[in-house]
């Protein structure tokens, strides 16, 4: 697939280069995660890989085998590091149009620190 046209001026390209600031919870090498300035559970942050990436599509598609794996592998170092491993969290990619995505560049919420409700609103 070819790669979609990624804007960089989107606010979490300019998170990543530091423009505006965030409150970070994590950052390697392949992604950073900070907390969701609007969050919906007691624990709500974004992970986000480096690399421009529109979606998971786009992610999955073009970003190398090392930066996929230090994607989810950043994913799980936060799980660990916030205690969200042994109770559990839900992992939401928000999609396109239909799946509500505001921000185009590749991100997940990690929701916990309660149980999350129904997993899709009426
Ligand atoms: P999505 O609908 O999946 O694209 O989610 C985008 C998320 O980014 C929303 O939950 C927003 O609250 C969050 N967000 C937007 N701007 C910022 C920011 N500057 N810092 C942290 N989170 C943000």
């Amino acid at each position: 697939m070819s790669a979609p046209v990624y804007d960089s001026n989107n606010i979490f390209a300019r998170i990543l280069r530091e423009e505006i600031p965030c409150k970070k919870v994590y950052e390697d090498e392949f992604a950073l995660a900070f907390h969701d300035i609007a969050p919906k559970a007691p624990v709500h942050i974004l992970v986000i890989p480096k690399g421009p990436y529109v979606s998971i599509i786009d992610f999955s598609a073009n970003a190398n085998a090392q930066e996929i794996k230090g994607f989810y592998a950043a994913v799980a170092a936060v799980a660990a590091q916030e205690n969200l491993d042994q109770a559990g969290f839900r992992l939401i990619a928000n999609t396109g149009a239909n799946g509500g995505q505001e921000v185009p560049h590749f991100h997940v919420h990690m929701l916990g620190g309660k149980r999350i409700g129904p997993m899709v609103a009426d």
